[in-house]
């Protein structure tokens, strides 16, 4: 291999990455970029803030074991519900991706969100594109200072704020902002803090593009889960080539050439630096900001738009469009499922625990007329937001009783421990026979649960 094809080969490897300038864009989908970051902004920075029955609504406590979303309180035992959660998720990005491609990618995706913000304030204070190529190029004076000054000022203060209020979900807010304050922050809060700014502050401030084109694992499997009836955002080859310059009042047929201009506006817009007239590639993240940038040009030469659109494979050959479709009906169905699992079993999802340990050490204790006994260690679990007193029972052999109290109550979203005795006469209790515990609400509250165990007696 010559020098100039190995160069040609893996030069590329070595270069250091050109700084992207995207132009700013306005149009349909851009107001529904910003409307996007706006809400989901929104909710990010507002979640922490709202309260629920006098508590944090959202809340992942972790030192205590227990996430709190709204009204649910869901405990170690519930982490099947988040697994199923997140199971969810998973399948609804693939959905969504059959569909529409990279949806996730160009409007909802973290990563796009936060650029999106920190490119806003950087166009506020640097100004567009070509102001901001030449400021990065001027020599360093009093204005530029200021002005990059200012830009770091703003992304620091949002990426620490986004740190604060990350860890706002797991340290109760009004704790956080008061230790703040106080400059009390425990040293775990502050790392998180400081982590998740720097990570705020470097993805979306510089790394940007980079992060889905080198980092993001999604961006690399994603196509594996388009088919020829995938939305994505594609360049109309066949009406736009041949490109080419032309007179405003030109008849571009008479020239030979098609609908593009060639005014490469696409491209200056495109956050991640790329020509979608050469096809889908990976960097794409499905921004649409090229189709507003070659909406607005058709517009200004009075062509018609779409010339860069959403289009699926097919129906840029003239095949039509096919919704429903093995992988579109496989996902809905998968996701059906699980979306019924998760729902009918949060609703069935019993209030409290009731856990039966029966003692180690003594198998069982000859107690004369009282008969024969066993040892149990009763762990009650009150998932509730609410205190209950209630009842226990046993039963599943004749004249089995409770040598302990029957009647109790459990504090609001407490564990209580109960060591009991249970008799049973001789003539019944032998060998190892199952029995059933009984808890139930003694306050009217319906809540009945029941475990079973076992009780051990002589052989003969
Ligand atoms: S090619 Fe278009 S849709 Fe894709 S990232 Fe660039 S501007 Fe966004
Ligand atoms: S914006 Fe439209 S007309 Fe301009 S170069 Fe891109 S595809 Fe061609």
């Amino acid at each position: 291999m010559n020098e100039k094809t190995a160069d040609e080969a893996y030069g590329y490897l070595y270069r250091s990455e050109d700084k992207i300038y995207p132009r700013e864009v306005k149009g349909r989908f851009a107001t529904l970029r910003r409307l996007a970051m706006f809400l989901l902004l929104g909710i990010f920075y507002g979640g922490p803030w709202l309260t629920w029955e006098g508590r944090q609504a959202i809340l992942f406590d972790l030192p205590a074991r227990k996430f709190y979303i709204f009204g649910l309180t869901l405990w170690p035992q519930d982490f099947i519900y988040l697994a199923l959660l997140l199971i969810v998720a998973a399948i609804s990005l693939f959905f969504f991706t059959a569909l529409a491609g990279r949806l996730w990618c160009g409007f909802a995706c973290p990563q796009t969100v936060w650029t999106e913000a920190f490119t806003w304030i950087e166009r506020a204070i640097e100004g567009d594109r070509g102001k901001r190529i030449k400021l990065d190029k001027a020599p360093w004076t009093a204005s530029k200072l200021a002005k990059k000054t200012a830009k770091q000022f703003f992304w620091i203060s949002l990426s620490l704020f986004t740190g604060y209020t990350f860890v706002g979900y797991f340290t109760a807010i009004h704790t956080l902002t008061a230790e703040i304050l106080s400059l009390s922050v425990g040293p775990w809060e502050g790392f998180w803090i400081l982590f998740y700014g720097f990570a705020t502050y470097g993805n979306a401030g510089f790394m940007r593009e980079q992060v889905c084109k080198y980092m993001c694992p999604y961006a690399r499997f994603q196509s594996s889960m388009f088919d020829s009836d995938t939305l994505i955002i594609t360049y109309d080859t066949e009406r736009g080539e041949p490109r080419g310059g032309r007179r405003r009042e030109a008849d571009p047929r008479k020239l030979g050439l098609g609908d593009c201009i060639d005014c490469t506006m696409c491209v200056q817009v495109c956050p991640t630096g790329i020509d979608i007239r050469k096809g889908l590639q990976y960097e794409c993240i499905a921004c649409a900001a090229c189709i507003d940038a070659c909406d607005q040009v058709m517009d200004k030469v009075q062509y018609p738009r779409g010339l860069i659109r959403y289009a699926t494979e097919n129906a840029l050959q003239k095949k039509g469009y096919h919704l429903l479709r093995p992988r579109t009906l496989v996902y809905s169905a998968i996701l059906a499922t699980l979306a019924a699992v998760l729902i009918s079993s949060l609703a069935i999802r019993e209030p409290v625990i009731l856990d039966v340990i029966r003692d180690r050490n003594t198998l069982y204790r000859d107690v004369g007329r009282r008969g024969i006994e066993n040892g149990y260690t009763l762990r009650i679990v009150n998932k509730e937001n609410e205190a209950h007193d209630y009842t226990l029972s046993v039963a599943g052999i004749e004249g089995i009783a409770l040598e302990s109290k029957s009647e109790f109550s459990v504090d609001a979203e407490s564990v209580f421990t109960l060591p009991i005795s249970v008799t049973a006469p001789h003539e019944y209790a032998i060998g190892g026979q199952k029995i059933e515990f009984r808890l139930e609400s003694a306050d009217g509250s319906g809540i009945a649960i029941v475990e079973e165990s076992r009780f051990r007696g002589p052989t003969t």
